[in-house]
């Protein structure tokens, strides 16, 4: 428990700040200056990390980045980690772009959950938002969809302007193959200069939109994993569609369960503060693990209530360095 009565028992763990996409909102090519460092942690001290996390309680588990699968032996590094005693769900967030080859080699290593992010399904506007091709992150999902995952999800980033009549295709695609949607609100991750207020679109609107042509039928009940979203089933379509009010909801972090911890080896209490805690000299092999679980503790305790999203936040880092 947190101070907060909040009871954390998530990580998300970032394996790499390198990138195979540049996503407007995270990583857009316009971001001067910044270059991804090195992978910081080796696999080695990854599931070190994960032994003594897990002996401290947390349960689940996620690995994300920059883009996961663009590091090596990531199989590897998730049959280490579910190996490990108290861990019960390894999950993966990617762009999906390496899926087709990993897909079924991560199941086999013990992957139980997989978010592929997806927000559009226009080829020509996949590429302007984010660089990349839309087929090979379709080519993964079906791969994802083979390999018998437990729960697929898609993560769409809401974007006036950018993105908004993609909202129906994509629920659409979701229902037709049985997955979950979430939409999320834009959140101020990355350097201002690239981040246009004029961009955001919040939940709201966008549930009023789509009562205009469906009905929404809340899923109370419904917590499809570790994340914030409010779930509806779309009556017609049979969609079902979460929705991440990141910024609106001020109820947002009540119920917040995660830690992070970025690729140079930072906890990050929150992803909306500033606040982080190095965990790079006691990763040393000459440190014990009491150094570890004392940093995880005072993370936990240093927690804060609530983002700062709202209150004129600045970013130093972007969300690729942190690990989305
Ligand atoms: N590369 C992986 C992927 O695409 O899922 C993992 C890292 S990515 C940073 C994780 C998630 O963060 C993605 O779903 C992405 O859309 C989301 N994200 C990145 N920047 C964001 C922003 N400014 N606001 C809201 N979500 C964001």
């Amino acid at each position: 428990m947190d101070q907060f009565g909040r009871h954390i028992d998530y990580l998300r763990i970032s394996i790499t700040e390198r990138c195979n996409e540049r996503c407007l909102y995270c990583r857009p090519e316009t971001l001067n200056g910044w270059r991804p460092k090195p992978d910081g942690m080796t696999n080695q001290e990854v599931l070190r990390v994960v032994r003594v996390a897990a002996a401290l309680g947390f349960r689940k588990f996620r690995l994300t980045g920059g883009e996961p699968l663009v590091r090596e032996q990531v199989p590897e590094l998730v049959a280490g980690m579910a190996a490990i005693d108290g861990v019960h769900c390894v999950g993966l967030s990617t762009n999906g772009t390496r899926l087709a080859e990993l897909a079924k080699p991560l199941k086999e290593a013990g992957l139980r959950t997989v978010n592929v992010s997806l927000d559009t399904l226009d080829p020509q506007r996949y590429r302007r938002l984010t660089g990349g091709e839309l087929e090979s992150v379709l080519r993964g999902i079906h791969a994802a969809l083979q390999a018998g995952f437990e729960r697929i999800k898609i993560n769409t980033v809401l974007l006036r302007g950018k993105n908004e009549e993609d909202i129906w295709p994509l629920i659409q695609f979701a229902a037709e193959h049985q997955l979950p949607l979430r939409l999320i609100e834009l959140m101020p991750v990355t350097k201002k200069e690239v981040l246009d207020p004029s961009h955001f679109l919040s939940v709201a609107e966008v549930m009023d939109r789509l009562r205009q042509r469906e009905t929404l039928v809340p899923l109370p009940q419904l917590r499809l994993g570790h994340g914030p979203a409010k779930y509806y089933r779309l009556e017609k379509t049979g969609a079902v569609v979460g929705f991440i009010g990141a910024l609106t909801k001020l109820d947002f972090c009540d119920t917040c369960n995660k830690l992070r911890l970025s690729a140079d080896g930072k906890i990050r209490p929150c992803l909306g503060h500033h606040g982080e805690i190095d965990l790079r000299e006691a990763l040393r092999p000459e440190v014990g693990d009491d150094a570890l679980r004392t940093l995880f503790e005072q993370a936990m305790a240093v927690k804060p209530r609530t983002h700062d999203f709202r209150d004129s936040y600045q970013p130093c880092r972007p969300m690729t360095a942190i690990g989305g």
